[in-house]
């Protein structure tokens, strides 16, 4: 077992959360007015295992975006409402070794992969799309309700309306797709972005992520309520795909180094999942890439063997 001993596991967090205080490298995202604005120096890390237990250090109660987090959850939910084999008729399953928003697509015309802006955005086209957007929303909050032990989620609104305003790449992205016949027949796309956009302004706090990120590691079902979230197929693609895009231009650096599916976002929003064993959130919102998240990754994979490929 790689927790034996949970107190002394919470201690050595609390550890590599004093160290890791000190580290102010990076800065926060200012592409979105509102994100700028950002305290830079907040700082959570929170963890919750397969059977419940959780631990919260730093600015536990602080509420954040989830930003590109919400991309798992998107093809989540485009997943179990479609199926891989239609969703990946509108998304690929490969890296892009290219940045978030790179406008980019593979060589059929489709996004390369859901972790990333283009195919985030598909994977809204296809969540409810016969809904209206009050309803599609509320299947969205009301999943990552779910997802973090039945704890309401936060919306910021400032945000999405920054966002919204600020939105060029990705309404371009979304053209280049709708010209390629990417998207679903019937795809509206000025609504399947402001979705998009919604989807990313969706707050949470630290433990609430890294109680979503427990239920990723258990399959699919939360530990704190046993709500079946997701099925275990469904967790079981999106985190391949976590593992090998999660992270942007960066993923395969991360899946060489630290080799667990993780998700992160530009509010520096981190999720980490160590399947079978526990969810973890890192918030910090200096980037790139949330700099004392990727450290604390790197300090957790040289202190346990959670590295999935670690035969020891
Ligand atoms: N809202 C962001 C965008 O689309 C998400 C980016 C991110 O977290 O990587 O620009």
């Amino acid at each position: 077992l790689v927790v034996p001993d949970f107190a002394s596991f919470c201690t050595e967090i609390d550890q590599l959360y004093a160290e890791l205080l000190t580290d102010t490298r990076g800065a926060v995202a200012d592409y979105i007015p509102q994100l700028a604005r950002v305290d830079p120096d907040q700082f959570a890390i929170a963890v919750c295992t397969v059977d419940g237990q959780r631990h919260v250090v730093g600015d536990a109660s602080s509420k954040f975006c989830v930003q590109s987090v919400s991309k798992a959850v998107s093809y989540c939910l485009a997943l179990e409402e479609h199926g891989p084999d239609v969703v990946h008729q509108h998304i690929g399953r490969e890296p892009s070794g290219v940045s978030f928003n790179s406008l980019t697509l593979n060589k059929s015309g489709r996004p390369h992969n859901p972790m990333i802006n283009a195919g985030a955005i598909m994977s809204c086209s296809l969540i409810k799309p016969k809904d209206n957007l009050a309803d599609r929303f509320d299947h969205v909050s009301d999943t990552w309700k779910r997802l973090a032990g039945g704890r309401p989620v936060g919306f910021h609104n400032s945000v999405y309306l920054s966002e919204r305003d600020t939105a060029d790449r990705n309404f371009a992205l979304g053209y280049s797709m709708r010209e390629q016949h990417a998207f679903p027949a019937g795809t509206d796309l000025v609504q399947t972005l402001e979705f998009y956009f919604q989807s990313c302004s969706v707050e949470l706090d630290a433990e609430m992520m890294a109680i979503a990120a427990a239920t990723f590691a258990d399959g699919g079902i939360c530990p704190l309520t046993g709500d079946k979230v997701f099925n275990t197929q469904t967790v079981q693609h999106c985190l391949s795909l976590m593992s090998s895009c999660g992270m942007y231009d960066f993923s395969g650096e991360f899946a060489f180094t630290i080799g667990l599916p993780a998700k992160s976002g530009v509010s520096g929003a981190l999720m980490v999942v160590v399947p079978g064993l526990m969810g973890i959130c890192v918030w910090s919102p200096r980037l790139g890439n949330t700099v004392r998240g990727i450290e604390f990754c790197r300090k957790l994979v040289e202190r346990y063997n959670v590295h999935p490929h670690d035969a020891a």
